[in-house]
């Protein structure tokens, strides 16, 4: 059978769904915890959009079970059905919500998503030829997604914090393509031999792909995908075309971008590039003490707290090292929220204690802690001049490497502190941290205030979030004493 998850799954790469159906020991074991998250957030937002439809009745089970229960409850006179099930023509779909209109039946789909997007047409697309297949007349398509303008005010209310999109005219348009679509990836799921494809970008895109260790380990360490600033899918094609597969060996009047051919220099040149005058200029606007600052966030899909909007950031913790004067001693404070509440005036009354009109705050990407500072200051107006003027001491540390001042082969094309730092600052590492990268410390969150969790459990969780987000700003502090080097 071709689930419908298996044809999304041929859509985005044909070669993705036949190592799915042939090759499932080359998955990973585990399932990562930002993917479970989004599966548990889609969970979430289904249990929300069924409160719309109180007269629904669940068809249990799967595959041949659930179709049966479906048949059931028909049978039984019932109007909505979730996850009512069909199967035929060797084509398997569940649909979300199943709602009789007249003689048809209508589909919507739930996503926690904040737009109509291509692969959701898809996806409705593929669900209508399986039903109309096993004999239903099928009526409206819908896709039930987020409303961005919801604001929480007490209790959840379904009915503003999810809009329904009719897409019928979308589907019905794309219809004879899925179908010729789905004949194709039914003759591949028959086919022993292991498809060849062109790595492009369908391997992040619209989803990560967990065969990526699999099809990308021949390629090499500095290789085209990695060129700063990226390349088009075109031009990708066109360096394929030519078995360019290596940095270095891209012509140099094919790249266009400055940076992207600094990139191509110093991996061609095995050289590191350093423009000392433009560092000494940029860290010249310094004024000490300087506030070396960082944010961890939470950005969940239903908002937790009043005051919110779906997807808009939490800032739950920050880091924050303090350096009065050049050379001097370096203190450091933090402050991570425990428990279930909006940690906003909490954390600003306490980062508040540690910053002073004068000097600099510093942080990479710093775009996003002044989107969080500006965002707080609306809910907390009483700290919005200090949060202003935040802001307006705010320097940008990671500009020194996005403009290309210092450009080492081993960032990889990124100016992201991950990739920067084990090369700058090889000692600090954060292989050596439980919490290594920001979607984790973030995940991390929920459990953290989560009234449940066991005592010692919490007492680790907050011992990692801390050592993570307490690392990132040690690593500014860091990098900046090795660029004032310089
Ligand atoms: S890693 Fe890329 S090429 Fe390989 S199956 Fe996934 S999407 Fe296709």
């Amino acid at each position: 059978m071709l689930s419908k998850s298996q044809f999304l799954k041929y859509i985005q790469c044909y070669k993705y769904l036949w190592l799915y159906k042939f090759r499932r020991d080359l998955l990973p074991e585990e399932t990562d915890e930002s993917l479970q998250r989004i599966f548990d957030e889609g969970y979430e937002v289904e249990d929300y959009a069924r409160k719309l439809f109180p007269k629904g009745v669940k068809a249990e089970g799967l595959y041949e079970t659930a179709k049966k229960n479906t048949d059931k409850l028909i049978k039984d006179g019932n109007k909505v059905i979730f996850q009512a099930t069909a199967m035929a023509n060797s084509l398997y779909a569940m649909a979300d919500i199943f709602v009789k209109n007249g003689d048809k039946w209508d589909i919507y789909e739930v996503k926690s998503s904040t737009q109509v997007k291509d692969i959701h047409v898809i996806d409705l697309s593929f669900q209508k030829i399986c039903f109309e297949s096993a004999g239903y007349k099928i009526g409206k398509t819908h896709l039930v997604v987020i409303n961005t303008s919801y604001v929480r005010k007490g209790k959840i209310d379904p009915k503003e914090l999810l809009k329904i999109e009719d897409i019928s005219s979308d589907v019905r348009n794309l219809i004879s393509e899925i179908k010729l679509n789905i004949e194709s990836a039914l003759k591949l799921i028959k086919s022993p031999k292991e498809p060849q494809i062109r790595i492009l970008k369908q391997c992040s895109s619209p989803y990560e792909c967990p065969f990526i260790d699999y099809c990308w380990k021949d390629v090499p360490d500095h290789s085209i995908y990695s060129i700063a600033c990226g390349l088009s899918e075109k031009k990708l094609n066109e360096l394929l075309d030519q078995d360019i597969l290596e940095i270095k060996d891209i012509p140099e009047d094919f790249l266009t971008r400055d940076r992207a051919l600094m990139h191509r220099h110093v991996v061609k040149h095995n050289k590191v590039h350093i423009e000392p005058d433009k560092i000494k200029e940029d860290l010249n606007n310094l004024k000490y003490p300087l506030y070396f600052l960082d944010y961890e966030t939470f950005s969940p899909a239903i908002p937790l707290f009043d005051g919110y909007k779906p997807y808009q950031r939490i800032v739950f913790q920050f880091s924050l090292h303090v350096q009065e004067q050049p050379g001097g001693k370096l203190n450091h404070y933090e402050f991570l929220a425990k428990d279930f509440k909006d940690p906003t005036e909490d954390l600003l009354k306490a980062l508040r204690k540690f910053i002073s009109k004068k000097g600099t705050a510093i942080s990479w990407n710093a775009m996003f802690e002044k989107g969080c500072n500006s965002e707080m200051a609306k809910r907390a107006p009483q700290y919005a001049s200090f949060l202003k003027s935040v802001n307006d001491s705010m320097y940008d540390l990671m500009l020194i490497f996005r403009k290309g001042y210092y450009v080492h082969k081993n960032f990889h094309g990124s100016a992201s502190i991950k990739k920067v730092l084990p090369v700058l600052i090889p000692k600090l590492s954060y292989k050596n941290l439980n919490i290594q990268e920001g979607g984790t410390a973030s995940d991390s969150w929920k459990t953290l205030i989560d009234p449940d969790i066991d005592k010692k459990e919490k007492d680790k969780l907050y011992k990692d979030m801390t050592d993570y987000c307490g690392l990132d700003t040690m690593a500014m502090v860091e990098i900046l004493k090795f660029l004032q080097k310089i």
